[in-house]
């Protein structure tokens, strides 16, 4: 999508640096932290949310969240404990519409969340 934040940066055409990346997935430190540790894993191929994922995207989303708790296991923090947030339409916090998931981690989770 031309005008995508996510698209630009998974392109390079808008300079980010990446935590990790492969074929299919980027991850950037979140820009407005909530916790110690938060980090975007975020697929490359343009979908809003949950409700665009078809059966091909399946191992797409296999790899996410291994790619998290890899992120989470780098950091240190895989032990005491860490969140994989995905929001789904505004209702529920989304303000990116390309998809996303939150590695949280760092301090006490609250549940349930806000
Ligand atoms: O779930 P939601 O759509 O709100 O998450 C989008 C996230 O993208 C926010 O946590 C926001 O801080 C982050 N963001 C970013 N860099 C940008 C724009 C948004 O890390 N340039």
């Amino acid at each position: 999508m031309n005008d995508c934040l996510f698209c630009k940066m998974a392109s390079g055409a808008i300079p980010v640096k990446k935590v990790f990346e492969d074929d299919a997935l980027f991850a950037i430190e979140d820009i407005n932290p909530q916790a110690p540790v938060h980090i975007l894993v975020i697929p490359k191929e343009h979908l809003v949310n949950s409700l665009d994922l078809a059966p091909a995207n399946d191992e797409l989303i296999g790899r996410v969240y291994r790619a998290a708790a890899q992120l989470a296991r780098e950091r240190g923090v895989a032990e005491d404990g860490f969140r994989i947030v995905n929001n789904n339409n505004a209702g529920a916090g989304q303000s990116v519409f390309h998809i996303h998931f939150h590695l949280l981690a760092g301090r006490n989770l609250g549940w349930p969340p806000g």
